[in-house]
């Protein structure tokens, strides 16, 4: 007997969210249907309110309830030193090293020919007119340590050169291949302080 029509449709939705493959898409989508109705309900309405008040911050493209974001905001920062990150999950790794002071440009993504990702479809040029228009005299490349990561650090690396700006690269703490996202704070903190110009 086949799935009634509307449980497949439940399934092929969740199946597309990132690391759920099919089989976990059944069992999420199943035990769904079992939640007693207050918990669905709380969870579609903290889905659309996070969609709804969560926005980007214009300066540095963080994920946050205002615009800008507390960091972009927080006046005792170090304002001369950018660290540039993938994503917003891997700025909030880099966040819990007390240490790093300075503030952050979030990317979207990191330059991959094969997924034909081309510098035009990350915030290349929004990191480069921030460097020309703020006074910033260091940038810390903290992509991940995977190949698309190390090729996004070199292509900007250059770039930001030609600015005259210092550019420097997480030392190597970090494992190869890794996703800065996971790292743990001792680590990230390590690879801060043992970071190389590039
Ligand atoms: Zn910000």
């Amino acid at each position: 007997m086949n799935r009634p029509q509307s449980i497949e449709r439940m399934i092929d939705v969740i199946k597309r969210l990132p690391g759920v493959g099919p089989k976990m898409a059944e069992r999420l989508s199943y035990y769904i249907l079992k939640m007693p109705d207050s918990e669905v309900n709380r969870l579609i309405e903290s889905i659309l309110k996070a969609r709804q008040v969560m926005k980007s911050c214009s300066v540095c493209y963080n994920l946050s309830e205002y615009d800008p974001c507390p960091v972009c905001s927080d006046l005792d920062r170090e304002r001369n030193v950018v660290c540039v990150v993938e994503t917003p999950q891997d700025l909030i790794a880099v966040s819990k090293v007390k240490d790093y002071k300075g503030l952050y440009f979030v990317l979207g993504g990191a330059l991959s020919p094969l997924d034909a990702v081309g510098p035009s479809d990350i915030r290349i040029d929004k990191l480069i007119k921030r460097l020309k228009s703020d006074n910033i005299s260091e940038v810390i490349i903290a992509t991940d340590t995977d190949s698309k990561g190390e090729m996004t650090a070199v292509y900007i690396a250059e770039l930001i050169k030609k600015l005259g700006v210092k550019v420097t690269r997480l030392g190597y703490g970090l494992p190869v291949g890794g996703d800065i996202e996971y790292a743990d704070e001792v680590t990230i903190s390590m690879a801060i302080a043992g970071r190389k110009e590039m």
